[in-house]
C-alpha cells in the first residue's frame, strides 16, 4: 500500500517549545510535544495511510514544503537521497549506460571505485599495470596484499566484494590511435574517462576517435600541484581538443603541437602525486559524470573547457575550447543542431 513519507534527507531538530522541519522550500514549525514527535517518527519509518494523515493539522502545511513523498518504498540509497535534495528523481537506468575509464592508476582506479559505489553497473577499466607499493601510499583503493597482482583484477574483485557489480577489464597498454580505436570499438561505451596519459599525443588520438564515433568523453589528471579537470567533450554540442593543441602552437609561436612533446622516460624519475590531489579530481569527476547521466548539462563545470585546480591555494582557472570554423567538432554542432544545446544556453 503506498503511504506518506517525510523525505529522508529531512532532519527534524527540537527548539525549546518547538519541532522544525526545514528545506530549500520552507521552514514548518510545529508545538514540541510528545504526539507531534510521535507522529513525525511514523512518517519517517513507518510511512502514514492518506486518510490518518488528514487527521493530522500541519500534513498540508508539510505538503506546501515538498517535504512528503507518496510511495510503497521510501527511497533507501544514501547516494540517490542527495539528488532527490536536489530535487531530481533518481538517474534510473541510465546508472547501466556503458562507462569506459581508461587508467587504473591513482585517478583511475579511485574513480572506477566512486563509480561502482555510486550504483553505476556497466564499468569497463583498460590497464596494464600491476599494484605497486606507492599505489598503496596514495590511493584508498589499494591495499599492501595487492601489491604485484594485476590492477584490474583488483579492481574487478572490490568492486565485486562491495558493491555486487562485474567491471570488465581490459588488460592492454594504449600505445597509438589504432590501440584506441579497437579497444572503444570492443567495449561501445556511452562514455569514455581519459585517466591515463602516455604522451600528450594520445589526448588528441581520443579526440579524434571519440569525435569520429561521436561519444562524449573526459579527460582527467593532475600536474604537480595542479588538478586538471577536462575538458569534458560532447561531440555535436561542444568545440574538441583541438582547440587546445592551437593554443599551444600559438603560445608558442611554433607550428609545434602537442603531437611533438616526447617524455622521456628516465628511470629514478617520478613524478610527485598526492593523496589529496588524487581523491578530490576523482571525486570531482565523478560530480562531471553524474550530471552528464542526468543530462544537465549546465552542471558540468568542466564542460567545453579545461579547469585547471590547486588545492594548495584554492583556486582555478579555465580554459574554453573554441575551435576554427572548419574543424570537425563545429560541422558536427551544424549537422545536429540541437536541443541538448538549450542546455547550457
Ligand atoms: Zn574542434
Amino acid at each position: 500500500m503506498k503511504k506518506f513519507f517525510l523525505k529522508k534527507f529531512h532532519q527534524v531538530v527540537s527548539f525549546g517549545d518547538k519541532l522544525i522541519i526545514a528545506n530549500k522550500n520552507g521552514e514548518i514549525s510545529i508545538r514540541n510535544n510528545i504526539s507531534n514527535k510521535e507522529i513525525l517518527s511514523r512518517l519517517a519509518k513507518q510511512g502514514i495511510a492518506e486518510k490518518d494523515l488528514k487527521k493530522t493539522p500541519f500534513f498540508d502545511d508539510l505538503l506546501q514544503i515538498n517535504a512528503l513523498e507518496f510511495s510503497e518504498q521510501p527511497n533507501e540509497l544514501r547516494n540517490e537521497l542527495f539528488f532527490q535534495y536536489l530535487g531530481m528523481e533518481p538517474l534510473g537506468e541510465s546508472k547501466s549506460k556503458n562507462i569506459l575509464v581508461f587508467g587504473g592508476g591513482g585517478g583511475g582506479a579511485t574513480l572506477v571505485y566512486l563509480l561502482g559505489q555510486f550504483g553505476f553497473t556497466n564499468i569497463t577499466v583498460v590497464d596494464f599495470d600491476m599494484v605497486e607499493k606507492s599505489d598503496v601510499e596514495k590511493t584508498l583503493v589499494y591495499d599492501m596484499q595487492h601489491i604485484g597482482r594485476q590492477k584490474t583484477e583488483v579492481l574487478k574483485e572490490k568492486l565485486s566484494d562491495n558493491f555486487g557489480i562485474h567491471l570488465k577489464t581490459i588488460e592492454s597498454k594504449v600505445r597509438n590511435c589504432e590501440d584506441l580505436m579497437n579497444i572503444i570499438s570492443i567495449a561501445s561505451p556511452a562514455l569514455v574517462i581519459n585517466a591515463i596519459d602516455p604522451g600528450p599525443a594520445h589526448k588528441l588520438n581520443l579526440n579524434k576517435v571519440c569525435f569520429e564515433k561521436e561519444i562524449p568523453f573526459i579527460y582527467m589528471a593532475y600536474s604537480y600541484d595542479q588538478l586538471l579537470i577536462g575538458p569534458f567533450l560532447i561531440p555535436g554540442l561542444t568545440d574538441c581538443y583541438i582547440s587546445y593543441d592551437n593554443e599551444i602552437k600559438q603560445s608558442k609561436d611554433t607550428e609545434l603541437g602537442l603531437s611533438a612533446f616526447h617524455r622521456l622516460d628516465l628511470e629514478g624519475l617520478y613524478h610527485p602525486s598526492i593523496s589529496f590531489n588524487i581523491n578530490t579530481l576523482a571525486s570531482i569527476v565523478l560530480k562531471e559524470i553524474i550530471f552528464f547521466f542526468y543530462q544537465e548539462y549546465h552542471k558540468i563545470s568542466s564542460l567545453n573547457r579545461l579547469v585547471t585546480m590547486s588545492l594548495i591555494k584554492m583556486d582555478g582557472v579555465s580554459l574554453e575550447m573554441v575551435c576554427e570554423d572548419d574543424c570537425t567538432c563545429k560541422r558536427l554542432q551544424q549537422k545536429t543542431k540541437q536541443i541538448k544545446y538549450e542546455k547550457i544556453t
